[in-house]
């Protein structure tokens, strides 16, 4: 049975930025909890990020380029991105070691977002693009599904 790395935030783990969780409401979820397919997990935090910690948004690109040493990730007082980066490759590194081919993940993160990440002004505003975490498991043939996505990730899975 395949398994599926998901955003631990989505799961209810009190895991994000603001010491809160966004847990999503899904018959599916519920369904791949019990076949134990999702493996939680939470790139911030696995990069040595604490929880609270201030927010931090990508400045000067998106993921792929934060990946490229193009773009940083930054609170609005420190630059962060060697953490962002140590969460990626663990996330990458859990993939490979439970060879996990699927992720669901939180939009909007500069981890986790699939489809839009803030632009880095801090001003709530959204650009096209994927966080560090999505951007890395993408470009290794992990298929990243986004919290909107899961009836599609539903019908990729055996
Ligand atoms: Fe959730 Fe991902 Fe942010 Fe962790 S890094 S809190 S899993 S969105």
């Amino acid at each position: 049975m395949q398994k599926i790395l998901i955003s631990a935030c989505l799961l209810g783990r009190p895991v994000r930025y603001d010491g809160r969780s966004v847990p999503k409401h899904d018959a599916m979820i519920d369904k791949w909890l019990e076949q134990g397919r999702l493996v939680p997990f939470c790139p911030e935090m696995a990069g040595g990020l604490p929880v609270p910690r201030p927010p931090a948004e990508i400045h000067g690109g998106t993921g792929i380029e934060v990946l490229e040493g193009k773009a940083l990730v930054k609170t609005r007082e420190a630059d962060v991105t060697a953490a962002f980066l140590k969460g990626a490759r663990a996330a990458l590194d859990l993939c490979r070691e439970q060879g996990i081919d699927f992720a669901l993940l939180k939009e909007k993160s500069p981890s986790c977002g699939s489809r839009h990440i803030y632009d880095g002004s801090f001003s709530r505003r959204l650009i096209p693009g994927r966080g560090v975490t999505a951007a890395l498991l993408e470009d290794h043939e992990v298929s990243v599904f986004c919290e909107d996505d899961i009836l599609a990730l539903s019908h990729v899975l055996i």
